[in-house]
């Protein structure tokens, strides 16, 4: 199956120029949203991963499956304010300006192995940020996985060293 043709291209959203990846068009067909959970989850069913992280929101949908078909447990990454026990947090770049992103404290346990799970690489300033707290916690970043990877945004330049599979390239 072509996962591609399923992703919808929204032009010029949000913002003039910006060439929109909306996974709902996978995401609502049972089929597609199948082939991609397993796909995403394949290259890991041998790598011992306790843990998957997503990173809010359309990581939830894509990364509580991968955990579920691993065996694994999930770990939502959330913006400020939406965690409710004790947290840290980690500031990092966006197009303009600033943001941050949180987890609970006690989320990762020490020595884990840990699969980070997104809907797409650009920048690469997200997964960056998610890895930096994974590792601040004690766990051990095993991958990280994506259904689409904005290939001419270079996201894999920062994020050197670590395992990366994508489904779909642009
Ligand atoms: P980045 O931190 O630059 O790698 O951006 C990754 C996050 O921004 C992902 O979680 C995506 O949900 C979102 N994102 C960035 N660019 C796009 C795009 N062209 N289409 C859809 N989502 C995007």
């Amino acid at each position: 199956m072509d996962l591609r043709e399923k992703i919808r291209n929204v032009p010029d959203f949000p913002e003039q120029g910006i060439q929109f990846k909306d996974i709902t068009t996978l995401l609502k067909d049972g089929k597609a949203f199948r082939v991609a959970i397993d796909r995403l989850a394949e290259h890991y069913l041998d790598k011992h991963i306790d843990i998957v992280v997503g990173p809010e929101a359309r990581g939830f949908a894509v990364g509580a499956p991968v955990a579920y078909v691993l065996g694994a447990g999930f770990v939502p990454i959330r913006k400020p304010g939406k965690l409710p026990a004790e947290i840290i947090s980690q500031a990092y770049s966006l197009e303009y300006g600033k943001d941050a992103l949180e987890i609970h404290k006690d989320a990762i346990e020490p020595g884990s192995r840990v699969l980070i799970v997104d809907d797409l690489l650009a920048t690469g300033g997200t997964t960056v940020a998610t890895v930096k707290m994974i590792e601040q916690l004690g766990g051990t970043v095993a991958g990280l996985a994506f259904l689409i990877e904005l290939s001419f945004l270079n996201g894999r330049e920062n994020l050197g060293g670590y395992t990366i599979n994508s489904l779909v390239q642009y």
